[in-house]
This record gives structure tokens, sequence and C-alpha cells, in this order.
């Protein structure tokens, strides 16, 4: 699986049905709309985006990984399991793990997290990219992949780690570095 298969490629026969998560779980910022993160947008009459023919770049630009990838079960739609998959980029990442990365986000609850089919999801997710993925609570996130072994071994390296985790930290880093090469080749940021 390449980057452009989170970004670009939609899952063929895959809509949004009666999903509006996205238009109330994000922080729109566009010359055509500003909305702040989990106030349902002003355009969205019941499920329906009254200007969906003119609405924002930022909107016609946005899927979640629901409607990427086609292998997430249908049960992973967010408005059915309660949490919303994206792709994210910080221009200024706090963190090597947030310059790209995959946000969970609750709809609700921050107990859907824990439900089989999400945490299914963020296992499979791991294993099919090396993207970090974290989880949003509230304003604070949460990194759940890599797992804390993995991820101090990749950010402090040291000759007391096994020979296998080194191994692991440093094929993680030379993939992700790989994946972020080629999101900002994508994105023109190089
Ligand atoms: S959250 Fe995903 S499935 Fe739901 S409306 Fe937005 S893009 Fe469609
Ligand atoms: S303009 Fe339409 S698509 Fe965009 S957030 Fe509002 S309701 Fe959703």
């Amino acid at each position: 699986m390449g980057p452009l298969d989170l970004t670009h490629t939609l899952a063929p026969g895959r809509g949004c049905g009666d999903c509006y998560v996205c238009c109330e779980i994000t922080t729109i910022n566009d010359p055509a709309l500003q909305k702040p993160e989990g106030q349902l947008c002003v355009n969205c009459h019941g499920g329906l985006c009254a200007v969906y023919e003119h609405r924002p770049k930022t909107c016609r630009d946005f899927h979640c990984l629901y409607r990427h990838l086609g292998d997430l079960p249908e049960a992973m739609r967010p408005d059915r399991c309660g949490v919303m998959f994206s792709t994210r980029r910080e221009t200024n990442p706090e963190s090597p793990f947030s310059r790209i990365y995959i946000g969970g986000y609750a709809t609700g609850d921050t107990a859907a997290y824990e439900t089989p089919e999400v945490q299914a999801a963020i296992r499979w997710l791991s294993e099919q990219t090396p993207l970090p993925i974290w989880l949003a609570f509230g304003k604070v996130k949460r990194l759940v992949s890599p797992d804390r072994e993995l991820a101090e071994a990749i950010v402090q390296p040291s000759p007391h780690h096994s020979p296998d985790l080194k191994a692991r930290a440093a094929a993680w880093a030379k993939r992700y570095d790989r994946w972020v090469y080629m999101y900002d080749t994508v994105a023109g940021v190089r």
C-alpha cells in the first residue's frame, strides 16, 4: 500500500450514506467557511449539505479513511463506530510522530476507542502503514501506534535495547521517512 491510497484514491462503490460526522467534528478554516471543531456546520440541515454544489474546497477535498480504504469494514463508518479516522499533517510538529499521521476522533464518548471493531481497525491500520496513530481526547491526543516501547526506541535509541527492538525501530523510522517524503512530494511541499 502506498501513501496515495490514503489521500487520493477513494474506495470504489463506497459513499458517505447517512453519515455527516466530518461536518461536525472537523475544524474548517477555509476562505469560504470557518467553523470550530465539534460544532455542526451551519450549512448542514438534516444531514444534508445545503451548499453541496458550491461547498468549500476544504469540504470537497476531505474524505475520512472509511472512504479511502475499502478494506475497512462497513461497521467502521464513523457514524456507526463512533470514531472518524483521517490523515493529518502538522507543519510545525511537536512530536516526531506528528509530521504526518492518522488521527482518530471520537464522535462522542471516547469509550468508542475500546470497541472490538475500532481496536481491530487500529491494529489493521498499524500493520498496513507506518503512519503513527493518535487518538484524540478532547484537546489532548494520545499516541497508540507505534507502541510505547517502540516509540521510545525510535526517539531515544539506546545501546541497552535488544537487537530486535533496535532493528524494528530503525526499520520503522526508515519506512516512515519514506512515506513522509512521498506525502510531501505529492503535496508539493518538496
Ligand atoms: S466522516 Fe467520512 S463517511 Fe462520514 S460524511 Fe465525512 S467523509 Fe463521509
Ligand atoms: S459546507 Fe457542507 S460539506 Fe462542508 S462542512 Fe458544511 S455541511 Fe459539510
